[in-house]
């Protein structure tokens, strides 16, 4: 004995006969109650006023397990009352699903049935296509569905013969639903939406798509291979995250001092702007540390011109690149930075004889840290010193022998 849920999912109230007792779980003559399977949750109620705590399908049968030993036996006349609020949640989200699939078949290519789930706050969809569902795709499988929804088309279900069912390319076959789908192995319930999805399915289901309620759509990821995972809401959870976004856009629109419809526009311009400005505030950066190298002290030491000085903020890799900027053929810049533990960075012309790669080496060996490079520049890092320390052991450096 199957449930008659999917047949009749209107009934909310019925009386059966007890045929089995065992603790706390209860098979009946028959049953309306939904028995968890192919994505849908099992049915929740009572049984004689005992809260039914899960249904699941038997071998032959369905099992009440209630929350407590039940006070009637076996040959007992019990009333099922089927909770409405959760069974007609589950009717509408299910039949969403169908709806969003047939939304499915006209944006994506190469279309198959992955899986499919319902809980209290969301529902997903499992497709396998070859499409990318990217940005504009979701928001289209969201509007067409929702347009499907107040067109107001006629949901219908029968069984059909197996072979004939799936001899059909217009079916779609959810393979986890199709186990409970395929328990009678002679027929098949075809689950069809008026002109826009026939499914082979086991769920219950609206008999109109008007019944379903506004549908938003969450979000989008890749749970596997070749599947796009689509989650979205129906019912006050659907209704309260849509309200949720409509406030953020104009929150985010007020705080960009424009209106939501010009929104993506104005963000693209202020993030071209901020481009524009941090570039600008490189190049003056730049500047700045090229006219505060072209004030550092000058040594002359033979016919090479050294100059030397401490830059305040500035970053070793800023540094370096002004250094190399500022030397010429025949001289040499040093520039100090950093509080703790500081860098220094030597640019060497090559008329200078210097070898700037030897100058960090000494300060090192001297300072400790570490850093190093070639003739034309080194630098180095993690000094034990101050920066007016690290410069005078440049100002009385000598190559060695
Ligand atoms: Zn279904």
């Amino acid at each position: 004995m199957q449930t008659r849920a999917p047949e009749e999912p209107e009934v909310r109230e019925f009386s059966a006969e007890v045929v089995g007792v065992d603790d706390r779980t209860v098979t009946l003559d028959h049953t309306y109650f939904y028995a968890e399977s192919g994505g849908q949750p099992a049915d929740r109620g009572t049984l004689d006023g005992t809260r039914v705590a899960d249904v699941q399908k038997g071998e032959e049968t369905v099992r009440h397990t209630l929350a407590s030993v039940p006070e009637f036996d076996v040959g007992d006349t019990v009333t099922g009352v089927i909770d409405d609020d959760f069974r007609t949640y589950c009717m509408r989200a299910h039949t969403a699903s169908h709806v969003l699939y047939g939304a499915g078949r006209r944006l994506l290519e190469d279309l198959g049935y992955g899986g499919f789930d319902i809980s209290g706050e969301k529902v997903r969809v499992d497709f396998t296509t070859s499409t990318d569902i990217d940005d504009e795709t979701l928001v289209e499988l969201e509007r067409l569905t929702n347009r499907t929804v107040w067109d107001s088309r006629g949901v219908g279900w029968e069984a059909v013969p197996t072979e004939e069912a799936t001899a059909r390319e217009d079916v779609a076959f959810n393979t986890k639903t199709e186990e409970g789908v395929m328990d009678d192995a002679d027929t098949v319930r075809i689950v069809d939406i008026d002109g826009w999805d026939v499914a082979a399915c086991g769920g219950t289901h609206v008999s109109n798509t008007r019944e379903i309620g506004p549908v938003t759509v969450l979000d989008r990821s890749n749970p596997g291979e070749g599947l796009t995972r689509v989650e979205f809401a129906v019912g006050p959870s659907g209704i309260d995250r849509g309200a949720d976004r409509h406030r953020a856009l104009r929150e985010t629109a007020a705080a960009l001092e424009t209106n939501v419809d010009d929104l993506a526009e104005t963000a693209a311009a202020i993030r071209t702007e901020r481009d524009d400005l941090e570039a600008r505030v490189r190049d003056l950066e730049r500047a700045a540390v090229s006219d505060a190298i072209d004030d550092f002290e000058t040594v002359t030491r033979g016919d090479t011109s050294w100059r030397l000085g401490v830059l305040d903020g500035v970053d070793p890799n800023d540094a370096g690149e002004a250094a190399k900027d500022a030397v010429g053929d025949s001289d040499v810049v040093v520039a100090v930075g950093g509080d703790e533990r500081p860098y220094l960075v030597v640019a060497a012309g090559h008329d200078s004889d210097v070898h700037a790669g030897s100058v960090v080496d000494d300060v090192t060996d001297t300072y400790g840290g570490g850093g190093g490079g070639g003739p034309p520049f080194a630098q180095g890092g993690g000094l034990d010193a101050s920066p007016d320390d690290v410069l005078d052991a440049v100002r009385a450096w000598e190559p060695r022998e």
